[in-house]
């Protein structure tokens, strides 16, 4: 009998489990890994399979989470929102909308589930706000023994922190509880500027606006800057629309890149200097989730370091000459972010005010060479690749970058000391886990 298969987002990473489980209740997820262990089968959870990498792929038991999907309660009270692990962050925003409520800060996709972004430290962009997880207050989660557990912040510090950013090693999370605070509007501006002034101030500039951003096409000299700034002013005519003008951005940089690849590397400044301006960038306010967000049609492959603040401009002098080299007019831009620190163990953003750097690229074989080449870079400057994002970095790599790395592995023995939530790729990235692990089969081999 053939297998059915999965395939991440990027359609470049894909397995064929030896069975796809598609859950709609806890009682499935509880039936389901408590089987796959007593089988010896590992396990791993996946959301949408917007992680560009190979963390949510197995041989073994796969369980697709997008079933178990919706808001399980609103406390307003308390300014909490507990949902299934599957729900969509879009879906989420668009419920806490209807009833007057937002969360404080996400990032750009809609699509991905709650349970998937933050297990792979997902991040918005904002000196004010850490990481999706600093939105976290309580999560629910099937650990490997079969056991639905609520931890908390009233739990071991180091299993409150791992929890939170797991890579799906410590269980199958069912729900998230999150922080919610009275819906609000923003305001997008758009302005352009050289990019070596806007280095010169790097760190200044971050702290200017409350959600700062800035694309930069690697062959130009000048800098888009994206400021996203609460307003209590309405939103502006068709401001909906609005958010489609990144889209379309998006979408120009694929046709750009596909017409670079049959024109010449030269046709794409000259498509992007027609095709850029077909929008107008004044600025519009709009309710928040649709200002941070918006839809992302075109696939394409990423990387994203997590730098600190303060090195950030001194790697992207560095990060210049080298795209300049290899990327010679990629129509894709590098995007920066910057978050608050937080004290996670396997937070991208621990101890330190972090800058983000975000290279894209095509999906086409030889753009690879430009994400490996960015990687080496950013690598001097005590970067922390993005978990689900494309990287080469192993676990002997990462461990020193990561103060608390012992404090995770400790809670990782603890609760799964047989890796049954681990593959080949979570071994590779956190390193592998006790002995008996070792001795499982595993079905079959991931794609
Ligand atoms: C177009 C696009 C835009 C993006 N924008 C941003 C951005 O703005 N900011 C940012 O930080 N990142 C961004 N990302 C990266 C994205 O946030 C992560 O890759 C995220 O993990 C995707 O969530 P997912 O639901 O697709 O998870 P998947 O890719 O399916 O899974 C990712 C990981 O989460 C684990 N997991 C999933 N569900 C569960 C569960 N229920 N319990 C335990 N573990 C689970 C999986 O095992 C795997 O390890 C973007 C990616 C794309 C493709």
């Amino acid at each position: 009998m053939q297998r059915s298969t999965w395939r991440t987002w990027s359609g470049t990473v894909g397995c064929a489990p030896a069975q796809l489980v598609r859950p709609t209740g806890e009682d499935e997820i509880v039936q389901a890994v408590r089987a796959a262990a007593g089988s010896g089968l590992t396990v791993r959870a996946a959301g949408t399979g917007h992680s560009f990498n190979r963390l949510a792929t197995t041989p073994g038991v796969l369980l697709d989470l997008t079933s178990y999907s919706g808001v399980v309660a609103v406390d307003r009270a308390a300014g909490e929102v507990t949902v299934r692990a599957g729900t969509p962050i879009g879906v989420l925003c668009r419920e806490l909308d209807r009833q007057g409520l937002a969360l404080e800060n996400i990032g750009t996709l809609a699509e991905q589930t709650v349970a998937g972004a933050l297990s792979t430290g997902n991040h918005g962009t904002g000196l004010a706000h850490p990481p999706l997880s600093g939105q976290v207050t309580r999560v629910r989660l099937v650990t490997a023994d079969g056991v639905a557990r609520d931890v908390g912040p009233g739990d071991d510090p180091d299993l409150w922190g791992s929890v939170r950013t797991a890579l799906g090693t410590l269980g199958v999370l069912t729900t998230v509880t999150l922080r919610c605070v009275p819906a609000f509007n923003l305001r997008l501006r758009l302005h352009s500027e050289p990019l070596d002034a806007l280095l010169e101030r790097f760190t200044h500039w971050a702290g200017q606006s409350e959600h700062p951003s800035l694309n930069w096409l690697p062959w130009t000299d000048r800098v888009s800057v994206r400021s996203i700034d609460r307003t209590d002013e309405p939103a502006t005519p068709r401001a909906p629309l609005r958010r489609y003008a990144s889209t379309l951005d998006e979408v120009r940089c694929g046709i750009t890149g596909q017409a670079g690849r049959v024109g010449g590397a030269g046709t794409v400044p000259w498509l992007t200097s027609r095709v850029g301006g077909l929008w107008p960038d004044s600025p519009y306010i709009d309710t928040s989730h649709r200002v941070f967000t918006f839809p992302q049609p075109v696939r394409f492959l990423a990387m994203e370091h997590a730098l600190p603040l303060a090195r950030t401009a001194d790697a992207l002098r560095a990060l210049r000459p080298v795209l300049r080299r290899l990327g010679a007019y990629s129509p894709y831009s590098v995007l920066v972010r910057v978050s608050a620190g937080d004290d996670l163990p396997l937070s991208l953003a621990h101890g330190r005010d972090t800058g983000y750097v975000n290279v894209t690229v095509p999906r086409t074989a030889g753009q690879i060479e430009i994400l490996r080449a960015a990687e080496h870079v950013l690598r001097e400057y005590e970067a922390r690749p993005h978990w689900g994002k494309a990287h080469t970095a192993t676990a002997e790599v990462l461990a020193p970058r990561y103060p608390r790395w012992k404090d995770f592995q400790r809670i990782r023995t603890l609760l799964d000391p047989a890796g049954v939530f681990s593959n080949e790729y979570a071994d590779k990235v956190l390193g592998p886990v006790p002995a008996t692990a070792r001795d499982r089969a595993p079905a079959g081999a991931a794609q």
